[in-house]
Formats: C-alpha cells, structure tokens, sequence
C-alpha cells in the first residue's frame, strides 16, 4: 500500500519524529512536526508562541484551537502526501481533521508506537534536536557531530524535557491521545507498531506495514 496522509501517535519520546523522518524521505511525503512548530514560534517570540509558553512549560497541551489553525495551514500548503508528527492529539482534533480532509479521510492511515514507559524516560534525558530542521537524535550523536547531521544546524535538548515535564506529558498522552488510537482502531485505520530496538529496526517494522522496500 502507498500511504497517503499518515499520522503519528505515540507516547513522549516514543520515535515519532526520527520515523516520521525515515518514512518521509522513503516516501518523498511532506512532514510537519506540531511540537516542533510550537517550539520554533516560542524562540521567535510570536503571539502563538506566547499563547503556547504556559501550557509547554508544564508539559500540557496546547488547546486545540492553537494547533487547529496550524496544522489545517500546513495541510493545505503541503504539495501531495503528508505526514503529521503530534496532530491529532485529542479526540476534537481527530474528529475536525476527519471534517477537513472529507473524502480522503478514508486513506488516512495512523501510526501508534507502542513503548513502555520506563524506556521512554531514559529516552527522554537522552534525547536532542535540530533547532532548524526535523533532526531529533541521541546525546551521543549530537556529541559525535558537534552540528546537525542534516544541515548543520544549532542542536540542543529540548526545554521541555525534563523528568517532571515528561511524566506531565505522558499523562496527557493516555488521558486524551489513547482515544485518538481507539477512535481510529475503530474505523480501522490504526497500524500498531512496537517502538523498541533501534531505529532502524522500527523503521523495518514500519516499512513492512506499509509495505515498502
Ligand atoms: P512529545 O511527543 O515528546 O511530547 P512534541 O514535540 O510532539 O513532543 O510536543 C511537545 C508539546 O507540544 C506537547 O507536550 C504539547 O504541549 C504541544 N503540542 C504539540 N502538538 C499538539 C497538539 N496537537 N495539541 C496540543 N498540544 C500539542
């Protein structure tokens, strides 16, 4: 099957930006990052960033109509398929996105990755990012290489993730983005994938869900 629009779901640290990465070169699909957006807005100091600050530096989500508006832009814009990294995350803005795309909801595919908690913690402390562009990676890569991989850009941990932050955020994750993976498991688009091992191990296993070599 080729994928179409794919969202990712999946606990803090749980991968989805490295394989929201991989499956978007594979695929040659635009990739957009909700968090990341939100993140970049906070350092440019612009009034979404402003309305988002007090709810990142407590690790809640944002309210939906903040990301609402960024994501459906993105969406339009993208030039063919996409992939969504951190959007839906409630079960309002899966409803409201099944609204906006009509009838290519129907090929919208959402990809859950499953890890246990007590792994996603040592992730989390692990963790850094590109400041510019979709690069996430370990501490011990970001040490190796000085720059982004990528494109050479600043990287950085992110602010949000320390121990408080995370488990703040994993709360949210099965509170209210665990009825997301349901309410797509009931219309029979969800795709279970286990996020342990290695990237590119995962990534094997992703490919082998959408069938691609
Ligand atoms: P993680 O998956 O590690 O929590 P993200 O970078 O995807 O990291 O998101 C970071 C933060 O951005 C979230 O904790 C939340 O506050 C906010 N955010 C991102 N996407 C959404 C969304 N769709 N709805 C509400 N808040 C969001």
């Amino acid at each position: 099957m080729e994928p179409g629009g794919i969202v990712l779901l999946g606990p803090p640290a749980s991968g989805k930006g490295t394989q929201g990465r991989l499956l978007a070169e594979q695929c040659g699909h635009a990739y957009f990052s909700t968090g990341k957006q939100l993140r970049r807005e906070l350092k440019a100091g612009t009034d979404l960033g402003k309305a988002a600050e007090p709810y990142l530096a407590v690790g809640k989500y944002v309210p939906d109509e903040l990301v609402l508006a960024i994501a459906f832009n993105w969406i339009e814009e993208a030039d063919g398929s996409w992939i969504l990294d951190g959007f839906p995350r409630t079960l309002p803005q899966a409803t409201k996105l099944d609204e906006f795309l009509k009838d290519a909801k129907g090929t919208l595919r959402a990809l859950l990755l499953e890890v246990p908690s007590a792994e996603l913690q040592s992730r989390v402390m692990e963790r850094r990012e590109c400041t510019a562009c979709p690069w996430t990676g370990t501490r011990s890569q970001a040490k190796a290489s000085g720059h982004c991989p990528l494109c050479g850009g600043e990287l950085g941990q992110r602010q949000d993730d320390d121990l408080e932050n995370f488990r703040m955020r994993h709360k949210a994750f099965e509170e209210l983005t665990s009825p997301v993976a349901d309410y797509y498991d009931n219309s029979q688009r969800l795709l279970r994938v286990s996020g342990m091992g290695t990237p590119d191990e995962v990534f094997q296993r992703v490919q082998a869900y959408f069938k691609l070599h």
